[in-house]
């Protein structure tokens, strides 16, 4: 090998307080996450995902759905409209209290949400007592769904500003676009008909409540039993910040665990453990790991415990899921509202009953921030620091990189294709890796967390060995190629 000097061990891991500009600016770098609409100066609260982001984010995805669903015998997964009928966010408390409380500064007109300012000074204009009291800000994205709209002709020279709007229930009209239509095509203002009205779901809970009786009725299981789903959710978060951490459009992972009520502690014990087994297996350290018992006071009115799993994050020590039991009340709430029975038929021919619910709810852009947070890794090879990803393998976007020691030898080319050709049929998320020296693309896929690199050199011509190197330890092996896969697995 060429690069002698990293063929040396890695010393000294420093344990280092990793910052939130040091992923952000990882991630922009290296095509993990971009700014949302970034050429056109970016929309807040909003992110883009690169080739690396989303193979991290979806194998995130893919371990909570093969340790939730797939390797359990109890769960059953869906995949719910994200469009729902507007009754749905009626009957749940969503259109009245899914609010945060908005204030507002007098002075320099920002606004804040409430219960995340520290004292009385505004963080814009830096004025102190300029914020009025707080306003409840409903969180939910409206849209319409369908052409649901009374229009009239109201033409004029030069076009009109056409206006869309939909009147709400007090027939006040709410306006949802103001565009200038200049060849009168648009025929004058559209109303839109209330009923048009929907939602961009805030959560993905209730596309799990409202196929229960489907799932019951299509697969008979017995209690408990679960119904998970992933997808993504729309929040209109008065400040978006801390990265992805709060986001306006993010992904969450699902369960709505029902139980005969007579079990809930038994049954809430078991996720606790079963969340812990989970945060585990995404690399998580124990010490950086809460559980926050959410007191009464702080719980919704329905909920009888409810804990939310905190991780030190680099901003501070915050929410990274909840685990809530909320008793009957989403399926007393849809039982009531759509006059349907949500009752279940126990089969030892007991009096039905309406399960109660445990609730495991995780976000996917939380975890992705605290898998990168564990994973951010400083220390020194040969006096040189070094950046690296200490991801755990089976999350690593590229699992092995492969390269030819010379990248203009055509042998070692030809070579090392055949045997990344090989590795990619096996692994699938395997990269080609020939730009600069060899000792700048180990650091290159150091950075991005890729556990091994295979290097096809000269003897590999002769032996048909490789060079195999280990991300952590930078050691290096020699390997046959024909125990590589094995090795590698
Ligand atoms: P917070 O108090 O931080 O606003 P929350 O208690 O409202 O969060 P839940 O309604 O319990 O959050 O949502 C369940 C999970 O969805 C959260 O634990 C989090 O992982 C994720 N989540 C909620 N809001 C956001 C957001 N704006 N951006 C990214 N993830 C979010």
């Amino acid at each position: 090998m060429s690069d002698k000097k990293s063929d040396k061990s890695a010393d000294n891991p420093v344990a280092k307080q990793t910052s939130m500009e040091d992923i952000v600016s990882l991630c922009k770098r290296r095509g993990f996450i971009y700014p949302g609409s970034d050429v056109y100066g970016g929309l807040s609260g909003t992110w883009d995902y690169g080739p690396l982001g989303v193979a991290l984010k979806r194998n995130i995805m893919n371990l909570w759905w093969k340790t939730f669903v797939d390797d359990r015998d109890d769960m059953y997964g869906v995949d719910a409209a994200i469009l729902m009928n507007q009754k749905v966010w009626q009957a749940s408390g969503h259109v009245d209290t899914f609010t945060d409380p908005l204030v507002e500064c007098s002075n320099c007109k920002s606004r804040f949400r409430a219960d995340h300012l520290e004292g009385d000074k505004c963080p814009t204009c830096g004025k102190t007592g300029t914020f009025g009291a707080p306003k409840k800000f409903n969180m939910m994205f409206n849209t319409v769904v369908g052409p649901k709209f009374q229009s009239w002709t109201r033409k004029k020279p030069g076009g009109v500003e056409g206006e869309l709007f939909f009147k709400n229930d007090q027939g006040q009209r709410e306006t949802i676009w103001k565009i200038k239509d200049e060849n009168n095509e648009l025929g004058g203002a559209m109303v839109y008909d209330s009923t048009a009205l929907s939602y961009l779901r805030p959560e993905t809970a209730q596309g799990i409540f409202t196929n229960f009786k489907n799932v019951v009725d299509s697969f008979y299981p017995d209690l408990p039993f679960g119904i998970a789903q992933q997808g993504k959710a729309f929040r209109n978060e008065i400040s978006p910040r801390d990265f992805v951490f709060r986001s306006r459009e993010f992904e969450q992972m699902e369960v709505e665990y029902f139980i005969d009520p007579k079990d809930w502690e038994k049954e809430f014990d078991k996720w606790v453990s079963d969340i812990h087994v989970f945060l585990e297996q995404l690399g998580l350290s124990k010490e950086k790991l809460h559980e926050n018992k959410v007191l009464e006071d702080d719980r919704a009115h329905y909920s009888k415990r409810t804990i939310d799993f905190e991780y030190d994050f680099p901003h501070k020590r915050d929410e990274l899921l909840g685990l809530a039991y909320r008793t009957d009340f989403d399926l007393m709430n849809i039982q009531n509202n759509s006059g349907k029975s949500m009752e279940y038929r126990p089969k030892d021919g007991s009096k039905p009953f309406v399960p109660h619910v445990i609730e495991p709810s995780f976000g996917v852009e939380r975890a992705i921030v605290a898998v990168l947070d564990a994973a951010y890794t400083e220390d020194e090879v040969n006096g040189e620091k070094r950046n690296y990803l200490k991801l755990p393998a089976h999350l690593a976007p590229v699992k092995v990189a492969v390269s030819p020691l010379l990248k203009n030898k055509k042998e070692l080319s030809d070579k090392a294709h055949e045997v990344y050709k090989m590795l990619k049929k096996e692994f699938g998320a395997v990269m080609w890796d020939d730009n600069g020296n060899v000792g700048k693309r180990y650091r290159r896929q150091d950075e991005i967390g890729t556990p091994y690199c295979v290097t096809i050199d000269f003897d590999t011509l002769e032996d048909d060995t490789v060079t195999l190197r280990d991300r952590d330890t930078t050691k290096q092996t020699r390997v046959k190629i024909s125990e590589l896969i094995q090795e590698l697995k």
